[in-house]
């Protein structure tokens, strides 16, 4: 037997669970379970269908791979002692009103075995899941976005007009956390100066 021509993608395997497929291009408003009193955007869910699109994040399991904790490589629920996520590479720090700044989270965590897998398979990913730290066990808070999202320009302009539509949610963390994130961001940034030429 030959290798197959064509690669075979599969979900949490070469392809991460967070991933969009070409099948699941369906999008429509409703009712947000995540966040009452607010309209989200929902994509049709057929993983597997059609081929992924490396580089655009599922809207549904977006947000509740970050409400529930799921695995970004696997889809299955990460238990509190096995919750991994890559602060240098994804997310941002968020200026608070009350003053100072917390890191935002917007990439669903990842079991460590899940890391390891997908750094083997995707050379892309080796740099940014490089260096994962544990969540901590304050989980702060969820916060929707209804900034449009990279790549869905076209579709943010059927929405309604002033309609605020959730399309991603990111996870706001504690002082404490933040700040160790803050440290580790700052020290990858000076690493990447030293490498560029
Ligand atoms: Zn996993």
């Amino acid at each position: 037997m030959g290798e197959p021509a064509e690669p075979v993608w599969r979900v949490g395997e070469s392809v991460p669970w967070l991933v969009a497929w070409s099948g699941e291009q369906a999008f429509e408003l409703q009712k947000s379970v995540l966040f009452p009193g607010m309209i989200e955007l929902s994509q049709a869910e057929r993983p597997g269908e059609g081929v992924p699109i490396f580089g655009a994040v599922h809207v549904n399991r977006q947000r509740r791979g970050l409400a529930r904790h799921l695995c970004h490589v696997c889809g299955q629920p990460t238990p509190a002692r096995d919750r991994w996520i890559f602060p240098a590479a994804s997310g941002g720090m968020v200026t608070m009103a009350e003053g100072g700044e917390r890191y935002g989270g917007n990439v669903p965590p990842v079991h460590e075995a899940c890391a390891r897998r997908a750094r083997r398979q995707c050379p892309h990913l080796k740099a940014a899941m490089a260096r994962p730290i544990a969540c901590p066990a304050d989980e702060g808070r969820l916060i929707w976005r209804t900034d449009v999202v990279p790549g869905m320009e076209q579709l943010a302009k059927s929405f309604p007009v002033g309609l605020d539509v959730v399309m991603s949610c990111y996870r706001l963390y504690g002082e404490a956390f933040s700040r160790k994130v803050a440290r580790l961001r700052r020290e990858e940034a000076a690493r990447g100066r030293k490498a560029a030429p």
